[in-house]
């Protein structure tokens, strides 16, 4: 028997704070690799170079390992639900080598049992990689939390409005209904107003709801029946590092 943990985690302010203070810079040096050329000019052919650049020094950095996992395979002992912010990739933050993180990613860590993509990611990693440990992790500041305060666009909406107000929509939901002290605030102060902005980074009722909605994506994996149907039992505690996190621990039978 092995065990499953699903560790919810908002543990990324101090970071953001970092790529915040560092945005102007494109190339970062790695792990104490050599520092890329800067070569900010924004132009497409610069983009790429930057991204040709990066992919020279990642397969110089550890030749050794990416050999095993090409002939090996992969055995990641972590699962990965994260928000697709691109200031918040799980390798980068984790400073993580290869073949550490199975990963899915959408707007606002979300998930559905409506999503096949995160739901096939979900099967294949306790299925067939048997990952060790799941975890969900939000981030301060995040724009899809925070759209999801604010009053919707206007009407008629695009496709691609369409797309993001119904992806957003059960964090919308979850504003209106959680009982957490900060959200109720908050949803007080917005109560009656015609056209509600977006919160900002600091605003506590929005870190309040981030943390809320990570919660409710760990909720809803272990109530999937892709994680029931495998009679994992599941406990739950606080993280001691956050008063955000949950852990829910499970226990996986052996496959014989
Ligand atoms: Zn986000």
């Amino acid at each position: 028997m092995f065990r499953l943990r699903l560790r919810s985690a908002v543990l990324v302010f101090a970071i953001l704070c970092v790529f915040s203070w560092q945005a102007h810079t494109l190339y970062l040096p790695k792990r104490g690799g050599a520092a890329r050329t800067e070569t900010s000019g924004g132009s497409p052919s610069d983009d790429f170079e930057e991204l040709h650049q990066g992919n020279h020094l990642f397969l110089q950095e550890d030749p050794a390992l990416l050999e095993d996992l090409a002939l090996n395979g992969q055995r990641p002992p972590f699962l990965f639900l994260g928000c697709s912010d691109s200031r918040v990739s799980e390798s980068t933050i984790f400073d993580a080598r290869p073949g550490t993180f199975f990963t899915t990613r959408n707007i606002a860590n979300i998930y559905s049992s409506k999503d096949s993509s995160a739901r096939s990611t979900l099967a294949y990693g306790l299925e067939a990689l048997r990952v060790r440990h799941v975890i969900v992790m939000g981030h301060y500041g995040c724009g899809g939390v925070a759209a999801s305060v604010a009053t919707p666009p206007n009407l008629p909406w695009s496709e691609g409005t369409t797309a993001v107000q119904k992806w957003i929509a059960p964090i919308r939901e979850l504003y209106h209904a959680s009982q957490r002290k900060d959200v109720v605030k908050m949803r007080q102060q917005n109560r009656g107003k015609s056209n509600v902005a977006e919160p900002t980074l600091h605003d506590v009722g929005l870190r309040s709801l981030i943390e809320e909605n990570v919660k409710a994506s760990v909720k809803k994996i272990a109530s999937d029946r892709i994680v029931t149907e495998v009679n994992l039992s599941v406990s739950t505690a606080s993280c001691p590092q956050s008063h955000t996190a949950n852990y829910l621990d499970m226990a996986l039978p052996a496959l014989t």
